[in-house]
């Protein structure tokens, strides 16, 4: 088993805290075969909501599929309870916003597209159903009389166990 886990950055302008619409948030990767080294080019959605039940006892998974070239069955799970905000303590430095349990396939790309949530400073409010497919998202919030953002979106994997 190995843990990878999606780390995030960005430039928050007046937002006190980004996170997904979790658990219906659809985490699009791109995954490796880590038996014969197979990157498809196609998107998969992953979604913590919806899970694949497996055959053999082993635990419930959020993906499941042969990889089409060797065969073989892999999966990969998002692990209960990792989702994490990312906050405008945490601009400029990436932080885990979420953990995946990755068994014979690795993510190697991600693309954060619709579903992010934006808490914004001073105002309390919310904004809901932000896209990030263009790494970066502007607003007006009329109660505090300010544009609000996030810019220069950046995401990495990390292998943490
Ligand atoms: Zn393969």
């Amino acid at each position: 088993m190995v843990i990878i886990t999606l780390q995030i950055s960005a430039n928050l302008e007046q937002i006190e805290e980004l996170y997904t619409n979790h658990p219906d948030y659809v985490f699009l990767l791109k995954l490796k075969c880590l038996n014969c080294g197979e990157c498809s080019d196609r998107w998969h959605d992953v979604i913590e909501s919806k899970t694949f039940p497996s055959k053999t006892g082993k635990s419930d998974s959020h993906y499941l599929e042969k990889c089409k070239l060797c065969g073989r069955e892999n999966r990969l799970s998002i692990i209960e309870g990792t989702n994490e905000k990312y906050t405008n303590e945490d601009q400029g430095n990436f932080k885990s916003i979420i953990n995946f349990d990755c068994r014979g396939i690795e993510p190697i790309e991600f693309s954060p597209t619709d579903g992010w949530i934006a808490k914004i400073e001073d105002s309390g409010n919310i904004f809901e159903g932000i896209d990030l497919t263009e790494k970066e998202w502007v607003e007006y919030d009329e109660k505090i009389n300010q544009s609000v953002g996030i810019y220069d979106f950046q995401y990495k994997f990390i292998k943490i166990k």
